[in-house]
C-alpha cells in the first residue's frame, strides 16, 4: 500500500508539471498581437476582446490557441502577411502565394473554443492570395469547436486566389464549427483568366470537415474559372496531401452563391458541398445536409455584391449589449432593404458598488472590481488616470485614518452626475431669485394696470 502511494506521488510529481504547463493568458488586443513574437506558444483567451479600430495583419502561427469559450469582436483584417507558401492549382501549377486571416499561415497549429464575431476585411492584392477568417493557409492544423461570423472580401487578379469562411487553402481539419459568413471575391482584371476558389469552410485543398453548420452568402465576379461550393471551392489531394485522408461528414450547409464567370471556356463550378472534386483518393463525403440557392448572372460589367444599390442610404438601429448578449448596429438600406450588422459591443453589466483593487494615480490607471446586480458576474474595470489637481488645503483631520470611500475614484458617470447636480443647484437658485424678482416687480405692475382699466 505504502509503496503504491509513494509511486503515485512520484509519478504525479513527474507527470503533472508537464501537463500543467501554463498557457499564456490573453486579456487584451495587445496580448493577442504579441502572439507574433512567440508564434509557437500555447495561449488561452481570458476575456472577450473588442478589436475595433485595429488594423490586423495575421501572424503565422504554430502553437495552440484556446478561446476558452470567449469571443473576439470586430477583428478587421487589413493586409496579408509577409511570408509565402506554395499553393497548387488544378493543373498542378505551383505559385508562391500570400495569406490573410486571424492568422496568415498555420502550421501544426490548433485553434479551439474560439468565437470570431463580426470578422471583417477587404484584401486587395496583386499576388496569388488566400483569405480565411481563421487563417489564409493551413498545414496539418485543426480548428475545433469555433464559430465565425462576418464579411470578408478578396480583390485579386493574379493566377490563383480564393476566400473561405474558415481556412483559405491547405490541409487540415475543421470540426464542430459554426460558420455564418458573407464572402465576396472580385477578379479585378478582366484581361487574364485565373483560377478562383470560394467555400464556406475552405477555398481549395484537402481537409476533413465534420459536424459543422455552415451558412454562406457569397458573391463572385470572375473573368477566369470559378470553383465555388457551400463548404469548399475545390477539393484535391494535391502532392503534399498524398498521405492524408479527408472526411466531409455530418455537416449542415445552407448556401446562397451569386456569381458570374465571364469566360467562353466555361467551368462555372458551383455546388452545395464541394465545387470541384479532382484527383481524390482517400476521402469520403457522407451524411451531409445541404441546400444551395445558386444564382448565376450573365452580365459582367458590374461587380456582384450583397448591396444592390449604387449609392445606398442606410438607416441605423443600435441594439445595446446586455449581461449575456453583444450589442450591435443594424444597417438597413432604404432603397432595397438589404440589411447587415456591424460594430458589435462587449457585454455590459450593471455594477452599483465598485471596490478599488489598484487605485489610479496621476501616472497610471487603476482597477476596480464589482458584482453585477443583474446576473451576479464579477466584473473588472480599468479606472482612468487621475487628472492632476491643485494642492488641497490641509485639514485638521489626522492623515492616518483616511476613510475608504474617499479613495474610491468616481466613475465618469458618477463624476458627471455630481457636476450635473451642482449645475442644477445653481440654475435652481437663479430661477428662484428670478421668481422672487418677478413677484416683486412685475406683479405690482399688473395690478396697477388692472386698476387703471377700471
Ligand atoms: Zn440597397
Ligand atoms: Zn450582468
Amino acid at each position: 500500500m505504502k509503496k503504491w502511494f509513494w509511486l503515485i506521488v512520484l509519478l504525479a510529481g513527474v507527470v503533472l508539471p508537464v501537463h500543467a504547463q501554463e498557457s499564456i493568458p490573453i486579456s487584451s488586443p495587445e496580448d493577442l498581437a504579441a502572439i507574433a513574437e512567440n508564434p509557437g506558444g500555447d495561449y488561452i483567451l481570458m476575456e472577450d476582446l473588442d478589436m475595433s479600430g485595429i488594423d490586423w495583419i495575421g501572424p503565422d502561427f504554430s502553437g495552440t490557441l484556446d478561446g476558452n469559450g470567449h469571443s473576439i469582436l470586430n477583428l478587421t483584417i487589413t493586409g496579408t502577411g509577409v511570408s509565402t507558401a506554395v499553393t497548387t492549382d488544378g493543373n498542378q501549377k505551383r505559385y508562391d502565394s500570400v495569406f490573410a486571416g486571424l492568422f496568415g499561415k498555420l502550421e501544426n497549429a490548433q485553434i479551439r473554443n474560439l468565437n470570431l464575431c463580426n470578422v471583417r476585411g477587404v484584401i486587395t492584392t496583386d499576388q496569388p492570395c488566400f483569405l480565411g477568417a481563421i487563417a489564409g493557409y493551413s498545414m496539418d492544423s485543426s480548428v475545433v469547436n469555433c464559430s465565425v461570423s462576418g464579411e470578408l472580401e478578396l480583390r485579386a487578379h493574379d493566377r490563383m486566389f480564393g476566400v473561405a469562411g474558415v481556412l483559405g487553402y491547405g490541409v487540415g481539419s475543421v470540426e464542430d464549427c459554426l460558420v455564418d459568413m458573407t464572402l465576396i471575391c472580385v477578379d479585378t482584371d478582366s484581361g487574364t483568366r485565373d483560377e478562383q476558389f470560394l467555400g464556406g469552410v475552405f477555398g481549395m485543398g484537402f481537409m476533413t470537415v465534420s459536424d459543422s453548420e455552415i451558412r454562406l452568402d457569397a458573391y463572385i465576379s470572375e473573368h477566369g474559372y470559378v470553383h465555388s461550393g457551400g463548404l469548399a471551392g475545390m477539393m484535391m489531394q494535391y502532392p503534399v496531401a498524398m498521405d492524408k485522408a479527408s472526411r466531409i461528414v455530418r455537416n449542415k450547409v445552407d448556401a446562397r452563391i451569386t456569381f458570374f464567370e465571364d469566360n467562353t471556356d466555361r467551368r462555372a463550378y458551383c455546388e452545395p458541398i464541394v465545387g470541384e472534386l479532382l484527383l481524390n483518393f482517400n476521402y469520403g463525403i457522407l451524411d451531409n445536409q445541404q441546400r444551395l440557392d445558386k444564382h448565376e448572372v450573365k452580365e459582367y460589367d458590374r461587380e456582384l455584391r450583397p448591396e444592390g444599390c449604387q449609392n445606398p442610404i442606410y438607416s441605423e438601429t443600435v441594439m445595446l449589449s446586455s449581461c449575456d448578449t453583444f450589442g450591435y448596429t443594424e444597417y438597413c438600406c432604404q432603397g432595397c432593404g438589404y440589411t447587415y450588422t456591424d460594430h458589435y459591443t462587449l457585454h455590459s453589466h450593471d455594477v452599483k458598488d465598485w471596490n478599488v483593487r489598484i487605485a489610479s494615480t496621476t501616472e497610471h490607471t487603476g482597477e476596480s472590481t464589482g458584482t453585477c446586480v443583474r446576473c451576479g458576474a464579477e466584473v473588472t474595470r480599468e479606472d482612468p488616470v487621475l487628472s492632476p489637481e491643485p494642492e488641497t488645503i490641509p485639514t485638521a483631520q489626522p492623515e492616518t485614518e483616511p476613510s475608504i470611500p474617499e479613495t474610491v475614484p468616481e466613475t465618469p458617470a458618477q463624476v458627471k452626475g455630481v457636476k450635473t447636480g451642482t449645475i442644477l443647484l445653481i440654475v435652481g437658485l437663479i430661477v428662484a431669485v428670478a421668481a422672487v424678482g418677478l413677484a416683486i416687480f412685475i406683479l405690482p405692475h399688473r395690478s396697477r394696470g388692472k386698476y387703471q382699466e377700471k
